[in-house]
């Protein structure tokens, strides 16, 4: 890398900063922008406030200087084109005084500014123009201007046009070299251009039409690259087979109805069939269960392990906290009372005396659900019978996790549960290998929870309400930004504003305190003083966020609301709202930025989760409303999920095509393969 010239070691540790280790790198540091430089203006045509490109020679050269405590420096030269004249001024940039002697021949882009004594480009991009004997110097002639000119991320200490300079010169080391991953007949087809024009032409192309394609055909890749991997694991799903047999008869139907408290919705229904369907088939179940909060998921999937249980088999569920945990052991045990059916809680948190016991019970099927963190995940956690999965929360956990869990189990069936409604060409792309069912319904007799946003002067009133409603026998979620204050944030910690709560304006009610720094048996007490109604205030983190279901709550006010995301404040909105009672979110908050203005604008706005996750991806973009980093799926770097829907489509379309016909990636996808095993490689975690 340092051995190009115009690098050196220097540029090498600064280009590094830019994630470029090497001549592909470089190569594939795809511009930002391009500036259209392919027009020349005659300097005579010049008008104020134009960005324009001239072409002429310096036909005079003054160099002015300040004095006072740090001198400065003015150097303006004058360049003429036969149409009339221009000035161009640099203010401390002394070395220009040897670039623009008289008689070089320049090309200048920048913006024009009118003086007195005519057209003025202050800091214009500036490119000499060599005189021709030397020929490597002539070849970079019009790099910088006279076409259509690259405009790259940059970082401190190389300037645009040296950027541009090296991408240049490392062109010819590396596009003919590089191994074209798309199959031939595939870039026939789609009329893409081979990535070697793409390389050239996205840094330096003759037209914007150019560029596009180029664009367009890197973009293509990324997805292709996603989206074979999708097919692979899809592909390896559909080639198991379960070695049991699952039959789901009407008898069991109805013996594990009876089980709920309620009638299940429609909704609940229908994803409940899909289930059954998928449980009696021979190949493994990969499904996703999307369901806004509250919509009632842990009910459908607790009639899939149930239809386990009832055939011998074991079965698990997984959740991103250990209250959550604890509370589907709660919720299934009363489910299950009187029942055979055995139930175990594995957390992080258990003494090593407990969770041996456990884990023996597990390998030796004495226990038939396993309800636990991503403990349960862990190498030392072993199922005699494991065959069903459920995931819940699933945006709290990663693709790989998912699958070291999955392979716990004999060919096992898997259902993973989110509460983040994801729009369609997202469910393609992250669960592309899942089959997709939707709770779009809620339970009945439920009220919308109605959201406020509040001001400092509103607290009083807040608090009002609050005890109102403790009066008639209902409950308070109070969510804090952090656990303890801090000397860098001045913000309300759970911690201290308990203990204010106590002291002040809830001195007659209970508050409780509620953090993930607390131990499990701490936690536990304080849950259950919450849902007793012994502490009817529960001051918390947003350890509250996933999950937790306390039908008599109510309230729920946010401290500090702007510094939660959209789709959070959604989550943690879900909290209440559960039961037949009206429900009132109030955030207090303090935003300046427009971010966070539209984030509680659009809370307040609708309780559709889909059209919260709508606005949240359009605010945040996907990279970050995915989190594909912990996803375990390649990052994306030129498309856009949303944007490039179509090339999206396509690409899918053609991967899983491809790999039913080169499933292993060995003849025509033999590139493609080598690509997905780098983009795999070089996958962050
Ligand atoms: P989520 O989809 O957010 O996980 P839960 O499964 O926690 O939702 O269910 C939310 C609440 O709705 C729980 O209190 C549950 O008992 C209740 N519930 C679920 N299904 C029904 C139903 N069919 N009828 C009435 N209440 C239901
Ligand atoms: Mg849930």
């Amino acid at each position: 890398m340092q051995y190009l010239r115009g690098v050196g070691l220097e540029r090498a540790k600064k280009l590094s900063k830019l994630g470029i280790a090497t001549l592909e790198d470089l190569v594939r540091h795809v511009p930002r922008e391009h500036d259209d430089r392919s027009q020349t203006t005659p300097i005579g045509s010049l008008e104020a406030e134009m960005k324009a490109t001239v072409r002429g020679r310096v036909v005079s050269m003054r160099q002015r200087r300040f004095g006072g405590g740090r001198a400065k420096s003015v150097i303006t030269a004058t360049i003429g084109d036969g149409s009339g004249w221009v000035e161009a001024e640099f203010w401390n940039q002394r070395w220009r005084a040897d670039q623009l002697c008289d008689g070089t021949d320049v090309i200048l882009t920048g913006r024009v500014t009118w003086e007195r004594n005519g057209p003025r480009m202050t800091s214009p991009e500036v490119e000499t123009l060599a005189d021709g004997n030397d020929p490597e110097a002539a070849e970079e002639n019009l790099l910088h201007s006279g076409r259509i000119v690259p405009i790259h991320h940059l970082t401190q200490g190389i300037p645009v046009t040296r950027m541009r300079a090296i991408v240049w010169r490392a062109l010819p080391h590396v596009v003919d070299a590089l191994e074209d991953p798309l199959p031939d007949a595939l870039r026939t087809q789609r009329e893409f251009p081979s990535l070697a024009h793409a390389l050239r032409w996205i840094h330096f192309p003759h037209t914007m039409a150019e560029r596009d394609a180029a664009l367009q055909r890197l973009k293509y890749d990324e997805l292709l690259v996603l989206q074979v991997a999708l097919a692979r694991r899809r592909l390896r799903h559909e080639t198991e087979e379960k070695p049991h047999r699952i039959v789901v008869t009407q008898r069991l139907d109805e013996r594990i109805r009876a089980r709920f408290p309620f009638a299940l919705t429609n909704a609940q229904n229908r994803c409940v069939g899909e289930i059954a369907d998928d449980l009696t088939a021979p190949r493994p179940m990969n499904r996703l269960l999307q369901g806004d909060v509250g919509s009632g998921k842990t009910a459908v999937a607790a009639y899939g392990m149930l239809i386990a249980v009832a055939h011998k088999l074991q079965a698990a569920i997984v959740t991103p906290t250990e209250i959550l945990a604890e509370q589907h052991f709660t919720t299934l045990s009363t489910y299950l009372a009187g029942s055979q059916v055995r139930i175990e809680l594995v957390t992080g948190n258990q003494r090593s005396k407990k969770r041996r016991e456990t884990l023996a019970r597990i390998a030796a099927h004495d226990v038939d659900i396993a309800i636990g963190t991503h403990a349960l995940f862990q190498q030392d956690v072993e199922f005699a019978k494991l065959a069903f999965v459920v995931v819940d929360e699933q945006h709290k956990f990663g693709v790989l996790q998912r699958a070291a869990l999955r392979d716990k189990g004999i060919a096992a069936d898997m259902l993973v549960m989110s509460a983040t409604p994801i729009p369609r060409t997202l469910t393609m792309t992250l669960f592309g290998d899942l089959d997709v069912s939707v709770i779009d319904e809620l339970p009945p007799g439920r009220q919308p929870v109605q959201t406020v946003l509040c001001r400092e002067g509103d607290r009083r009133q807040a608090y009002d309400w609050v005890r109102r409603e403790i009066g008639r026998g209902r409950r308070a979620f109070h969510v804090c930004p952090l656990v303890e204050r801090s000397e860098e944030l001045p913000l309300r910690a759970a911690v201290d504003f308990a203990d204010e709560l106590r002291a002040g304006p809830f001195r007659s009610v209970g508050v409780g305190l509620l953090h993930g720094r607390m131990k499990s048996a701490e936690k536990d007490a304080a849950m259950e003083a919450f849902r007793s109604g012994a502490t009817p205030v529960l001051v918390c983190t947003s350890v509250v966020e996933v999950g937790v279901d306390v039908p008599e709550a109510t309230v729920l006010i946010v401290e500090h609301a702007e510094r939660f995301g959209l789709a959070q404040l959604h989550q943690l909105r879900g909290r209440i709202g559960r039961g037949r009672d009206a429900s009132r979110m109030i955030c207090f908050h303090n935003a300046h930025t427009p971010d966070a203005r539209a984030r509680l604008q659009a809370l307040a706005a609708t309780t559709d989760g889909f059209k919260i996750a709508e606005e949240d991806l359009r605010i945040r973009g996907p990279g970050e409303f995915l989190g594909t980093r912990q996803s375990g799926l390649p990052e994306l770097r030129l498309a856009n999920l949303i944007t490039d829907a179509t090339l999206l489509t396509q690409a899918r379309a053609d991967a899983f095509e491809l790999i039913e016909r080169d499933p292993g990636l060995r003849r025509e996808g033999a590139a493609l393969g080598h690509a997905l095993a780098r983009t795999l490689a070089a996958r962050p975690g």
